[in-house]
């Protein structure tokens, strides 16, 4: 008998306010896993990739996957998939904390929201009883106050999901966030949870999950665990510094973009590091379910004009795009930004890269003062927090404009090289110039630019491979690629790969669902998501000039530090790439291709 899922998904109806389950598709459980690869065979059924993103038609699918709520290593992961309204692609955005886990021992695997109901609404689920309720005392309130106020009017030891202030105003680069503090973020589907007007979700679970083999997985959880608390990160780093241990590791690689990237090396790192921030800020590591390795960050500002507050981050990619994206060394400023992101619902990456552009568009004359209100410099902290507040609060014409990502604020302007995205999104903290496969990354990923679609750093600037070669990466960014879609589809962290290999995964996999599956196997299904994404992509009208990364990438060398002179060439890499997937010149998938994935008759 299968186990690991709840058996159930629960569908939503909030145009028609109507609530019905229905049994979870075998089929689709054993080739997609679940969570991420499940969640987005069924949006591929439902809606037309074409639709406007912020339309009725489009669904919001919260996800779990079938290790979610087990003693599976960081299992805690819950998956939100959308066609995403930043860029219209098939959208899956992943978030740690508890939700996953009350929303499976509540009976389902995952709920699928459609219409958009007529005043805003929140869920609430709990012991069989799923109701829609009115809203209207949580409209406008920040993300941390609507968790308060959802465990009031629910259950104390409930799991929330909320918008901010952000997406209620549909930002296209809000996200969602889970219990007041942790996100799901990029692509922007927070504004299309704003779109429905869904302020939260409120869930309690009362079961347990049976896995189909208990010796046998208790068996490969030991092994998983042992071999995670013998890794440098997973076993004791991720606590001491979280994630932003890595801003010295990538600028001493001459990897981190400084100043809208017109440089690859920030001379101010060691002021805003990871051992900075541990020492200053701090307060205590913070886990998510079932996780050792506890990289969340509760921290406070303790002088200075922001003094007094208190949240949760920064990860390492909030301090880079506040930070070295915005030339600014200032950690309390930096701290303080990504608060404000927090609490308004809007995506940390995305808001400190369109300042950095805005940063940039300003220095170039491209935007006059008068329609910001304020000089707007790379290096000047002030600014940095006060176009994020604009951003915010978009109460005036430039904060709406901000809001809305760097790539509508360039082309706003005229000037669509200053906005440092690929299919509209914009770029993580590692600059492909220094470190070649995270180009071809961020490039080909299927959401837009992303780091974590196919994390190759950890192999280019971590492991042994040079950085600065372009050989063999296009095998390694699929394979990531691939293995990914399939971990994030099982609900565990990206961060067990730091120790855990396909094989240990595949393991926890079959021994949870009792499913016939290997590595290989578990790989291939991953291989089959991202295929799917792609084939959903191309519906929606991307093609293969979607690939491709900012003009500046290619013509700008790296000005200083020690990948200086470099520039990055995708083109080198992207054809034998696609010629790895099992894809034409063209980058669509060969009825060969397809046939192989069983994903024939779907493009
Ligand atoms: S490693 Fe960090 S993000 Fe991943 S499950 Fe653990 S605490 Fe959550």
């Amino acid at each position: 008998m299968v186990g690991g899922y709840a058996g159930k998904i629960l569908r939503v109806n909030l145009t028609e306010q109507t609530i019905s389950t229905e049994d979870i598709n075998l089929k689709w459980a054993e080739d997609f896993i679940g969570g991420r690869g499940y969640g987005e065979r069924l949006l591929f059924d439902e809606i037309d990739p074409r639709i406007d993103p912020l339309s009725e038609e489009n669904k919001l699918i919260i996800a779990t996957g079938p290790l979610g709520s087990t003693t599976a290593p960081s299992s805690g992961r819950v998956m939100v998939i959308t066609k995403g309204a930043l860029n219209g692609t098939m959208a899956c955005s992943n978030s740690g904390g508890h939700f996953a886990g009350e929303l499976k021992r509540a009976g389902y695997d995952m709920i699928v929201i459609e219409g958009k109901a007529e005043k805003p609404v929140y869920l609430w689920i709990y012991k069989g009883q799923v109701q829609i309720r009115d809203a209207s005392k949580l409209w406008g309130k920040n993300t941390k106050e609507t968790d308060k106020l959802l465990k009031r009017f629910t259950h104390p030891e409930a799991s929330t999901l909320q918008i901010g202030p952000a997406a209620e105003k549909l930002s296209l680069i809000s996200n969602i966030t889970f219990d007041g503090r942790r996100m799901a973020g990029r692509t922007g589907i927070g504004a299309v949870m704003g779109s429905k007007n869904l302020k939260g979700v409120a869930v309690k679970g009362h079961l347990s999950i049976r896995v189909a083999d208990k010796e046998r997985f208790a068996k490969a959880v030991y092994q998983a665990r042992d071999i995670l608390s013998k890794d440098a990160f997973s076993g004791k780093g991720g606590a001491k510094y979280g994630t932003a241990v890595l801003v010295n590791v990538i600028n001493k690689a001459g990897g981190l973009p400084t100043r809208n990237a017109h440089d690859a090396y920030f001379d101010n790192a060691a002021s805003i590091s990871g051992e900075r921030l541990t020492k200053d800020h701090l307060i205590k590591a913070e886990a998510c379910d079932s996780c050792s390795i506890a990289c969340g960050r509760v921290t406070q500002i303790t002088s200075g004009k922001y003094a007094n507050n208190k949240g949760v981050g920064p990860e390492y990619e909030t301090i880079w795009a506040f930070g070295a994206a915005c030339g600014v060394d200032d950690l309390d400023a930096i701290v303080m930004a990504n608060y404000l992101c927090n609490e308004y619902g809007l995506d940390t990456i995305s808001a400190g890269a369109t300042v950095a552009c805005a940063m940039d568009l300003f220095e170039a004359g491209y935007i006059p003062k008068s329609d910001i209100g304020f000089d707007l410099r790379f290096g000047d902290a002030d600014a940095m927090v006060e176009a994020v507040k604009l951003m915010c609060e978009q109460n005036t014409d430039f904060g709406r404009l901000l809001a809305k990502g760097s790539y509508r604020l360039a082309e706003h302007y005229g000037h669509l090289e200053f906005s440092m995205s690929v299919k509209k999104q914009e770029f993580p903290a590692y600059d492909p110039r220094a470190i070649k496969g995270i180009g071809l990354e961020y490039a080909t990923s299927n959401r837009g630019a992303c780091h974590v679609r196919g994390y190759t750093i950890g192999a280019e600037v971590l492991g042994g491979l040079d950085k600065s070669s372009y050989e063999g990466k296009a095998k390694l960014t699929k394979k990531l690629q691939d293995l990914t879609a399939a971990l994030d589809s099982s609900g565990i962290c990206l961060f067990t790969t730091f120790g855990l290999k396909a094989k240990e995964i595949a393991e926890l996999f079959a021994a949870a669902t009792g499913f016939d599956c290997d590595k290989d196997e578990f790989v291939k299904k991953g291989e089959r998501i991202w295929n799917l994404e792609r084939i959903f992509n191309i519906k929606a009208g991307f093609s293969a000039d979607d690939d491709r990364l900012p003009e500046r990438m290619e013509k700008e060398p790296i000005k200083s530090g020690p990948s200086k002179g470099e520039v990055a060439n995708v083109s080198e890499m992207l054809s034998e790439y696609y010629s790895l997937r099992g894809w034409d010149k063209n980058g669509i998938p060969t009825d060969k291709k397809l046939k192989e994935l069983g994903l024939e008759g779907l493009l």
